[in-house]
């Protein structure tokens, strides 16, 4: 039954993606985020399972942001879906999607937290990776978002916020240089954040559950909302 959900799935997904005819707008990375893409992207090869710790994290704290707002009497965000973190591997189509049901990001938000606003660790960091070559430190320095392009070459985020009616979806390649930003026109999100990573070729051991499994134990104990692993049985 598990498989034959996974694929009604994908084959929804599909159908979205053909049906997406937004336009695409296209920005250049600040230079300094750049810089520290170009690091991570070509020259940290150890403790790159790290990534999956800080998305979780990533996703955990939206879910932190909702949590308190519902608390705040915030009307709107009280919504029935439940506060999860959702993780899927794909080996056919080589893909890891971690989805939360956090505030997810309005089109303003995501322009200025990916990519166009260097955040004060940016530089520090790549001064620390001068000393020692670790992705494990990244999350120190609050850019832990770009770990995703150690095990991804593409990084598609789909995210819909409260604040904003529309759902949007950034996309970056490893080494591009810039990001695209569009309406999602799936409008499959009701809330929250879906962040798909198309593997690099030799990080094709990463889609794969029993990995992730042993991953979200090792990295990920302490997170409060209740992480779902998709897990494919037969
Ligand atoms: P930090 O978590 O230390 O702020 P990151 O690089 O990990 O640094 O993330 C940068 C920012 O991107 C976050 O502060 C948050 O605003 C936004 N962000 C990343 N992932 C998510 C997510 N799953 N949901 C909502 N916002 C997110
Ligand atoms: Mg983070």
């Amino acid at each position: 039954a598990a498989a034959a959900r996974l694929q009604s799935r994908q084959a929804r997904r599909t159908i979205c993606a053909s049906a997406a005819t937004a336009e695409a707008e296209t920005f250049q990375y600040q230079a300094e985020v750049d810089r520290l893409m170009d690091l991570i992207v070509n020259s940290l090869y150890s403790n790159r399972d790290v990534f999956l710790r800080e998305l979780v994290s990533n996703a955990s704290d939206a879910l932190d942001k909702i949590r308190l707002l519902a608390v705040q009497e915030v009307d709107e965000y009280k919504t029935g879906s439940e506060l999860e973190i959702r993780i899927r591997a794909d080996k056919e189509a080589n893909t890891i999607v971690i989805e939360d049901t956090g505030v997810g990001l309005s089109r303003e938000e995501l322009i200025s937290t990916l990519g166009t606003i260097a955040k004060s660790g940016t530089a520090k960091f790549m001064e620390a990776m001068k000393e020692k070559h670790d992705a494990n430190l990244i999350g120190q320095f609050g850019v832990g978002f770009y770990s995703a392009f150690l095990v991804a070459d593409k990084v598609t985020v789909s995210t819909k916020s409260n604040k904003d009616d529309k759902q949007w979806v950034w996309e970056s390649a490893a080494g591009a240089h810039s990001y695209t930003i569009k309406e999602d026109t799936a409008a499959d999100i009701p809330r929250g954040t879906r962040i798909t990573l198309h593997l690099k070729p030799d990080a094709t051991e990463f889609a794969d559950a029993t990995k992730l499994q042993g991953l979200i134990k090792q990295y990920s104990e302490f997170i409060s909302f209740p992480i779902k692993l998709w897990v494919k049985t037969s």
